[in-house]
């Protein structure tokens, strides 16, 4: 049975590998597909398109946006077009969101006495995606914490003392620029949300009368009866479904591309849906994919 990975971050956004990287670890896997869905950041895409086209696998271009919520919401996008304006616009903003708050957050820690530099972190991050993640790696490196985990807990976590807020898009506005741009918008891992059913199903009803078009039922730490909840879900409101592992390379060890922590098995079927479902098959960056 052909499989599949519909979740995955590079050096773009916080994960390890390089897009030409994960694509090639993907295709050596036995991996159908992969799709490349960065943090806020579409950079990582031309170059795993472009590894894609040397071995046999697919690429699809993708996005995770994180958006204004209680819990820790975001929104994945499969095949928007990165130059449509209003994708452009969006994640320019994304991008200006966190060049606001960066600096906020090394001067707390350097009041809290860490010498930390915000060039440091931008060395780490590499690309144009600079996140907490990053700030945690610095302060692993020094010596200041023992774990990304510790950095998180003690210091940037919300309501820690390192901890500043980011503006971010609405739930709303993600799925709108997404859907502009040609993509399909997928409510990613509903696990995090931490509702209750009842909770999630008004949550969903709000999302799919704003756009949404998936959900994603099969994810690393779902567990069997989450994975049936959100199959429901996807089954009353007509939702196309999706999985993924959420890989990012060794920052987060325990999940393995297209493995997830072990049992994750998606199938290729659900690609073909998520096709099935784009106007004409060519919306958005599909159609920079035959020509
Ligand atoms: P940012 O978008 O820069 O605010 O960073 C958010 C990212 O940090 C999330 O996507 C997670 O990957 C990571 N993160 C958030 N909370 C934690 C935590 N408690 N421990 C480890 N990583 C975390
Ligand atoms: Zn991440
Ligand atoms: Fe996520
Ligand atoms: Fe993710």
């Amino acid at each position: 049975m052909p499989y599949i990975d519909l979740h995955t971050h590079t050096t773009a956004s916080d994960g390890t590998l390089s897009p030409s990287e994960l694509v090639s670890q993907a295709y050596s896997l036995g991996l159908r597909a992969v799709a490349i869905t960065d943090h806020d950041t579409m950079e990582g895409v031309e170059e795993a398109l472009e590894q894609a086209r040397k071995i046999e696998i697919e690429v699809i271009p993708g996005v995770e946006i994180s958006v204004d919520f209680a819990k820790e919401m975001h929104i994945l996008g499969y095949f928007p077009d990165p130059y449509a304006p209003l994708m452009e616009r969006t994640l320019e903003d994304l991008r200006q969101y966190r060049m606001e708050r960066n600096p906020q957050i090394v001067a707390k820690l350097n009041s809290l006495g860490f010498d930390i530099t915000l060039e440091e972190i931008k060395q780490i991050a590499g690309g144009s995606i600079v996140g907490r993640p990053h700030i945690a790696k610095v302060l692993l490196d020094k010596g200041y914490v023992e774990s990304i985990k510790e950095a998180f807990a003690e210091y940037l976590a919300l309501g820690k003392p390192a901890y500043v807020k980011k503006e971010k898009l609405t739930p709303e506005a993600a799925i709108e620029a997404i859907a502009a741009s040609g993509g399909l918008p997928v409510l990613a891992h509903p696990k995090y949300l931490e509702m209750t059913e009842e909770e999630l199903d008004g949550l969903v009803c709000r999302l799919v009368k704003a756009g949404l078009k998936g959900i994603e039922v099969y994810y690393s730490t779902h567990s069997l009866e989450e994975t049936e909840q959100y199959w429901g879900l996807a089954k009353k409101y007509q939702l196309l479904l999706t999985g993924g592992s959420d890989f990012h390379g060794s920052s987060k060890s325990e999940i393995s591309l297209g493995k997830g922590t072990g049992t994750l098995r998606i199938d290729e079927e659900l690609l073909v849906k998520l096709k099935e479902q784009m106007i004409g098959g060519r919306t958005g960056f599909s159609q920079y994919l035959n020509e």
